[in-house]
């Protein structure tokens, strides 16, 4: 499996998108950190209909808790 081939990001022009570096998921990972914010991949499977406010670590919360 590529570094990429799992991530289910559709933000292709982001520079911490595993297509545009050979770093895997660490730029996404330290940048999502910095920010606290949970990944896309993990909102993907948590928030399938796409309901999400936003990436802070409140927004997964709800998220999660609304299931
Ligand atoms: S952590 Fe980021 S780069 Fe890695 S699979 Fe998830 S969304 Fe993609």
């Amino acid at each position: 499996m590529s570094k990429a081939e799992f991530c289910t990001c559709g933000d292709l022009n982001c520079p911490n998108h595993p297509n545009n570096h050979d770093q895997g998921c660490t730029p996404c990972i330290l940048k999502n950190i910095r920010e606290k914010e949970v990944p896309t991949c993990l909102f993907n499977v948590a928030d399938p209909e796409r309901k999400r406010e936003g990436y802070h670590f409140e927004d997964f919360a709800r998220v999660v808790l609304e299931k």
